[in-house]
């Protein structure tokens, strides 16, 4: 079967075609600047597609030569957030699409993009079965105690302010092979999985299903991430608030200079990892910060999960960063966890155990493949749709 899988933000639309049974990637790329239109006047910048049907033209065009004779079969397509009722992957219909545009409040960067993707499709293409794949699904598991925050109630009822956790199709796939590649039944599957990207999330693995993440109602919570904060004192926002500071300052703040960026001056953990090994304190004392905070939840999931079997690192700090994946370790000397070197240090896109045969813990290092995830999750619900009915 043939997949487009689209992933699509406001302003860009980066694209898939894989062969599902063949495990293939036929054609890939990213449409960038939708809506923006030329960057200056007369600067000989290229514009951009007028609108998110625009852009979709470009990629049919672009895929044309990869497809040949063949013809797609189905899309599926990255949907940030799904709310308390999307736990699986759905076949999208009018009534699907109005429910994910009604979450635009939940995600209003991204939830309202996904339905312009939907909507494009729709009108090209419109027979082909379309698959929603929710970034949030894999949490639905999450028991209440992890969820809620200690808020009133009626933010709860009124607003849906609850814990939802992202990257949930990353933690699944990544879940499912880590789960092979120790040989235990999924069902048995105890561990902590970090997703160390750009964005970074860290899941505990109870019996294979997620019981808690340490996003919640945005993907601003938790880890230490590129420009991220990740979890602070809320009371900081209402000194903030009372000092002048306007929501959208606040969330640029949160969002776009802080984490790595706010603390070493840059964002990307390449440079800093350089920078701190030239003797950069900057950017050694953000290795520390980001290592600790994501140590402690280690250490906490741990105690979530009953005893993790396993600790995975995956995106692309987890599977690329040996530095990084040392300075979480070497906290982690409670646990009994033990990192060889060598293993570490070696570079591979195969999944692999990286910790000594005496650590209490096995570490894995277990490539992520979202797009592979959403390609087979779109076959198996186009294969068989009654069977994941919401
Ligand atoms: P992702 O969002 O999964 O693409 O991950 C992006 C992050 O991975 C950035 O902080 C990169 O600096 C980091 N990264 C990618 N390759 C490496 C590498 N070889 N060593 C350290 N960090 C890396």
């Amino acid at each position: 079967m043939l997949v487009l899988v689209i992933n699509s933000g406001s302003s860009s639309l980066k694209y898939q075609v894989r062969d599902v049974e063949a495990g293939s990637v036929l054609a890939e790329g990213l449409v960038e600047k939708i809506g923006m239109g030329t960057g200056g006047e007369g600067d000989g910048e290229i514009e951009g597609p007028r609108d998110h049907a625009e852009a979709l033209e470009q990629v049919d065009a672009e895929i044309h030569a990869a497809l040949g004779d063949r013809e797609l079969d189905a899309v599926g397509h990255r949907v940030v957030h799904g709310g308390e009722r999307f736990a699986e992957p759905v076949l999208i219909n009018n009534e699907i699409t109005r429910a994910i545009e009604r979450l635009n409040p939940l995600a209003p960067l991204h939830n309202p993009a996904n339905v312009l993707g939907i909507r494009a499709i729709s009108k090209k293409w419109p027979d082909m079965p379309q698959v929603a794949v929710f970034d949030t699904a894999f949490h639905r598991t999450l028991p209440e105690h992890a969820w809620r925050y200690a808020v009133p109630e009626e933010l709860y009822a009124n607003h849906g302010i609850r814990r939802y956790g992202f990257h949930g199709t990353s933690h699944e796939y990544v879940a499912h092979r880590a789960a092979a590649l120790l040989d235990v039944p999924l069902e048995e599957f105890d561990a902590v999985i970090a997703h160390l990207g750009n964005g970074a999330s860290v899941t505990a693995i109870r019996g294979g299903q997620s019981v808690d993440t340490s996003m919640g109602f945005t993907p601003l919570e938790g880890l230490v991430m590129g420009t991220r904060s990740g979890d602070l004192d809320p009371s900081i926002l209402v000194f903030l608030g009372r000092a002048g500071w306007s929501p959208e300052d606040l969330d640029a703040m949160l969002n776009r200079q802080s984490g790595l960026k706010g603390l070493a001056g840059n964002n990307d953990m390449r440079s800093v990892v350089e920078a701190a090994e030239a003797g950069d304190a900057r950017a050694a004392m953000a290795l520390a910060v980001a290592s600790y905070r994501l140590a402690k939840y280690i250490g906490g999931y741990h105690v979530a999960v009953g005893g993790a079997k396993a600790l995975v690192f995956t995106a692309g700090i987890g599977e690329n960063s040996h530095q990084f994946r040392g300075l979480v370790a070497e906290r982690l000397g409670a646990l009994g966890v033990l990192l060889d070197d060598g293993l570490n240090r070696e570079r591979s896109k195969e999944p692999r155990v990286i910790s000594t045969a005496s650590s209490a813990i096995p570490v894995l290092v277990v490539p992520t493949d979202e797009e592979r995830a959403i390609a087979e999750a779109t076959a198996a619900v186009v294969a068989h749709p009654a069977s994941v009915a919401p």
